[in-house]
């Protein structure tokens, strides 16, 4: 997408290992026309699919996830990096996911409730590095016995290993921007998937 690529190229900012930091559009500040035109790219590229549920993790997938939800109308749902205390003991699904960029292995979990064999899911997550995050929630639709429709990405670190991992799984990936490189500070883009 033209104008994700142009905000990133314009206020992302590259820190050391290769983290890109874009704090002012998606991350912390939030521009909503942008998630608004992110969401519809996701629409138009899955409308095809059946889907019955968008599911992100907390707490930077919510965003676009809840606009996409809205143009399929279907509800959202997002994973939870801790147990709420209203939860009781084997009423949800758990998974593990490891952060590399944080260093931190975080328990998720959704409410059994909220996913289910008739669910047909499509991912939203703002990043895609290693795929550790999708791969979980991947992991939660299995245990629920629903069906993975496809994986919608705002911004792929195409030089890391996640990208490769879903592919290899037969899962569809839909990134709106796809990072060749970050090294020398310098961005560098492939063509994104809605481009193709
Ligand atoms: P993965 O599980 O694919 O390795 O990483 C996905 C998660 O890590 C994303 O949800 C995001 O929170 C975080 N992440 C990975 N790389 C970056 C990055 O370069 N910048 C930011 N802002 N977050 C990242």
């Amino acid at each position: 997408m033209k104008l994700l690529e142009q905000m990133v190229k314009n206020d992302g900012k590259v820190y050391p290992n290769n983290v890109l930091k874009v704090d002012s559009f998606i991350n912390h500040q939030i521009n909503p026309k942008l998630m608004l035109e992110m969401a519809n790219s996701f629409y138009n590229y899955f409308k095809e699919k059946r889907v019955t549920k968008i599911l992100t993790i907390e707490a930077s997938g919510i965003a676009p996830a809840i606009l996409v939800a809205n143009l399929f109308d279907v509800p959202m749902v997002f994973a939870k990096k801790s147990v709420p205390s209203t939860l009781t003991r084997n009423s949800f699904y758990e998974s593990t996911v490891h952060s590399y960029t944080k260093n931190v292995t975080n328990n998720i979990v959704v409410s059994k409730d909220f996913l289910s064999s008739e669910d047909r899911v499509l991912i939203i997550d703002d990043f895609l590095a290693n795929g550790q995050a999708v791969l979980g929630l991947a992991d939660l639709i299995r245990q629920a016995g629903g069906t993975l429709l496809g994986v919608g990405i705002l911004i792929e670190k195409s030089f890391q290993d996640g990208r490769k991992l879903l592919e290899e799984k037969n899962i569809e990936v839909c990134s709106l921007c796809r990072l060749a490189s970050l090294e020398n500070e310098k961005i560098e883009f492939n063509l994104a998937d809605d481009e193709k």
